[in-house]
């Protein structure tokens, strides 16, 4: 039977970030992963790393994995972006709401809102794989194609074999439930099912774009006192498009193309149809947003990501054994926070 120090379950970027934290600690580490490649939230989303607009640990984390991604960017060698966000503030309240967060973080405001200097962007359909390719150059074995089956302290058994380990660590993402139905429920997991689209379009639009309706997602703009105004406001002018939980938002590729979404719905079970009058929301509103009558849509998928009141997920369903996840959307800007923590906790166990 194989043995490591370490197993990770699941090669999202959550996976990733604990094999990349425990490489450099000098443990021997394996990935098993049920596809072929990572298919999960991590390659499905805006690849934005959003990190001003987060709270708390979040920001925490969030800060440490800004310098881990340049790091990686330089390393793996994959298209990262120091590009910023900007925020279209369309109306006096969401203006108030950038005038307030400006007095807790480093930002400009604007003439069109504010700019948040320190974000990122990567390219999700590129990072997650080229972080996989450097860490298996660093001595990381990947399992691909692998179910996961079993994970108990010192063993895990996939379904192609037993791998014996000293610790373990469960990144599923949103099927953690699949494997710890208890905690699942105690920490009121659900999944968040998101529309995305990506749309052509002809200019350059360096920044990641960020609008009023993303002030209801963030935790940062969510301390600031004039976002409820805004929430008001919205819900009066807008209830469906706050019903269906819009984060009007866009990143652009690098061929042009712009990822643009969101809508939130949440379920413990995901209902497999899809509406098509979601799409033309988004696809109104971003047109509306962009200034351009309509837009030619070039793809569209659907995303899910875990859910839950607390942000992150660290729990220990048994000794050396620690199931991960991001609860609150936000993986992308904090996995690579979050890792080192987990690790920190997990190897005082050994
Ligand atoms: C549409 C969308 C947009 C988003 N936009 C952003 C953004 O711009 N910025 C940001 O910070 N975050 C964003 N997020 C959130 C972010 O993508 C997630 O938080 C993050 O990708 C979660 O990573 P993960 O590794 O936990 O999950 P995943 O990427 O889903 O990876 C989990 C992996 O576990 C594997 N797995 C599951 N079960 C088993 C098993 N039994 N055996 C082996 N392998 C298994 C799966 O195959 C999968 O590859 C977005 C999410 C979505 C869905």
């Amino acid at each position: 039977m194989t043995s490591v120090d370490l197993v990770v379950v699941g090669a999202g970027v959550v996976g990733l970030a604990h094999a990349w934290h425990a490489v450099r600690r000098g443990l021997s580490v394996t990935v098993v992963e049920r596809d072929e490649h990572a298919v999960g939230a991590s390659v499905r989303n805006f690849g934005h790393g959003c990190f001003t607009a987060q709270d708390g640990v979040a920001f925490e984390y969030a800060m440490t994995a800004r310098e881990e991604w340049l790091k990686l960017g330089r390393e793996a060698g994959f298209w990262l972006r120091e590009c910023g966000t900007v925020v279209k503030a369309r109306h006096d309240d969401e203006r108030a709401v950038l005038e307030e967060l400006a007095s807790v973080r480093e930002i400009s405001l604007t003439d069109e809102g504010a700019f948040l200097p320190l974000d990122i962007r990567v390219n999700p359909r590129e990072a997650v794989h080229s972080i996989a390719a450097l860490l298996a150059s660093r001595g990381v074995t990947f399992l691909w194609s692998t179910n996961v089956l079993t994970v108990e302290p010192g063993l895990v058994r996939t379904s192609r074999g037993e791998i014996a380990c000293r610790a373990a660590v469960v990144a599923v993402g949103h099927d953690v439930d699949r494997f710890f139905p208890d905690i699942a429920e105690e920490r009121q997991i659900q999944r968040c099912r998101l529309r995305m689209l990506r749309v052509a379009h002809g200019g350059v639009i360096d920044p990641a774009v960020l609008t009023g309706f993303s002030m209801l997602r963030y935790e940062a703009f969510a301390r600031c006192p004039s976002t409820q105004l805004v929430r008001e406001r919205l819900s009066h002018d807008h209830p469906e498009l706050v019903e269906a939980g819009l984060n009007l938002m866009f990143t652009q590729l690098p061929d042009g193309s712009l990822t643009i979404g969101d809508t939130h719905h949440y379920s413990r079970t995901v209902d497999p149809y899809r509406p098509e009058d979601l799409d033309d929301l988004v696809l109104t509103e971003t047109a509306r947003l962009l200034g351009v009558p309509s837009l030619h849509v070039l793809e569209r998928w659907r995303g899910v990501y875990a859910s839950a009141p607390e942000p992150f997920l660290t729990a220990t369903p048994a000794p050396r054994v620690r199931a991960v996840s991001v609860t609150s959307g936000i993986g992308m800007t904090t996995a690579l926070g979050l890792a080192p923590a987990v690790l920190d906790d997990l190897l005082q166990e050994l």
